[in-house]
């Protein structure tokens, strides 16, 4: 099997003889057939083949792929956002008077999705501690219980998540892992190898770099078996009217759980990503392997120099020596973890604010993780809407500075953090 880099490069789209060496953008909403009958069997899905983008699109299909393949998964679709992701994620398999249980740190936005728009849907979610013991995370479990969701690295407490943990607690209970591998990449964690079953992705984070376009991506590894939990899961296994009876398990195999996001949460609720957009995040993916290498190498620089501060209370790097997540991250997370730090400073709140607004090189803005150097203030910005106690449970604290740190050259970067330490 080609190794990660390669992938990066490589997978996805295949031209044949005579094509274009570079993906092309099939700017184009719709297809054309030269029969009536083998435009119904695509409807039908009795045939595969494109006709109508808000389904299926050549450009996206072959990023998806080069996911898909990244992740070691065995198919693969984009979303218009990794809010997106998360939703369908979830939506595919659980519907009103379902429930399911979740790591309480998570990112802000997949917070108030689960806890409060899904709730209005009648979709029930637990928010369980990622360092509860297998006791504790196993009695969140409901008889209507269908599926178990983490982040592998926790935006923004980077809590790195013990991913064989939850595989284990979600299987006994007879449900799928999802894992939310935004910050990591699979260049440096592939959740599947550790038993995840569906991984998610924002992919206008790191796979983008660049900042150029919101993203996500869904990819299935077509390990869980949703034939075996038939009774929990009979949107795959049971005939759907919506398609003329088909069975997604029975006709699609491994490749059922992405087929029926595809043909029913797509179709119906159409969060698809511009085909000029999904060019764009390929780009990303051609240097995501390089580019992750640098920000962790530069991340681990001004983590120990932030850690060296008598101006700085804490910093959360799991590749930091000492650092709470430190033996998780050394067994999940061997080449690295992000480029992501969090750290506090001393004088709470208001020695936040004044640190960041002194900042000359690092900006901010509510993105992180692309080339350039970024700072937030989580607690004014992405999370403002949890109270303490969510905050708390998020692990939030009002001085947390998410810190992205790019791939400029680390040095520099120091040099600023320095110069507005030294304002405070
Ligand atoms: C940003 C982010 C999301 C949401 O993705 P968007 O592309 O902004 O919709 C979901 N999960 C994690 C971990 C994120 O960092």
């Amino acid at each position: 099997m080609r190794k990660i880099d390669t992938k990066c490069v490589q997978s996805g789209y295949q031209p044949k003889n005579g094509e274009a060496r570079i993906l092309p953008i099939y700017q184009s909403t719709t297809f054309k057939y030269s029969s009536t009958e083998q435009m119904g069997r695509l409807f039908d899905l009795e045939e595969s083949g494109y006709f109508y983008t808000r389904l299926a699109n050549p450009t996206n299909d072959a990023v998806a792929a080069k996911i898909a393949d990244l992740e070691g998964g065995v198919a693969g679709m984009l979303t218009s956002s990794g809010q997106a992701a998360c939703f369908y994620s979830i939506f595919n398999i659980c519907e009103a008077g379902d429930h399911f249980v979740c790591s309480s740190s998570i990112y802000g936005g997949t917070f108030n999705l689960f806890g409060v728009t899904m709730k209005k849907l009648g979709i029930d979610v637990t928010f369980v501690d990622p360092d509860a013991s297998d006791e504790e995370l196993d009695s969140a479990f409901r008889p209507n219980t269908k599926a178990l969701f983490g982040e592998t690295i926790a935006n923004p407490a980077l809590v790195v998540l013990d991913i064989e943990k939850f595989a284990r607690v979600a299987h006994r209970h007879g449900v799928p892992l999802i894992v939310d591998n935004t910050f990591a990449t699979p260049v440096n964690c592939r959740p599947i190898e550790w038993g995840a079953d569906i991984v998610v992705h924002s992919t206008t984070k790191y796979m983008d770099g660049h900042a150029t376009s919101v993203g996500g991506a869904i990819v299935d590894s077509g390990n869980f078996d949703w034939d075996a939990h038939s009774d929990k899961f009979p949107g795959l296994t049971t005939p759907d009217e919506s398609y003329h009876g088909v069975v997604y398990t029975e006709r699609f195999g491994k490749a059922a759980y992405i087929t029926k996001a595809t043909a029913t949460l797509m179709r119906d609720l159409g969060s698809i990503p511009s085909p000029q957009n999904a060019f764009l995040l390929n780009l990303g993916l051609e240097t995501l392997a390089l580019r992750m290498r640098k920000h962790c190498e530069n991340a681990a620089k001004v983590a120990e120099y932030l850690n060296g501060s008598d101006k700085i209370s804490w910093v959360s790097f799991s590749g930091l020596k000492g650092d709470k997540y430190y033996e998780l991250a050394q067994k999940y997370l061997p080449c690295g973890s992000c480029g992501v730090i969090s750290f506090g400073v001393k004088g709470g709140r208001e020695n936040a604010v004044k640190f960041m607004d002194s900042l000359k090189l690092a900006a901010i803005v509510t993105h992180v993780a692309d080339a350039r150097t970024s700072v937030l203030h989580p607690a004014s910005h992405t999370h403002r809407q949890m109270n303490d106690e969510e905050l708390a449970a998020a692990g939030v604290t009002p001085d947390l500075i998410r810190f992205s740190v790019g791939i400029e050259d680390a040095d520099d970067i120091i040099d600023d953090i320095r110069q507005a330490l030294d304002k405070i």
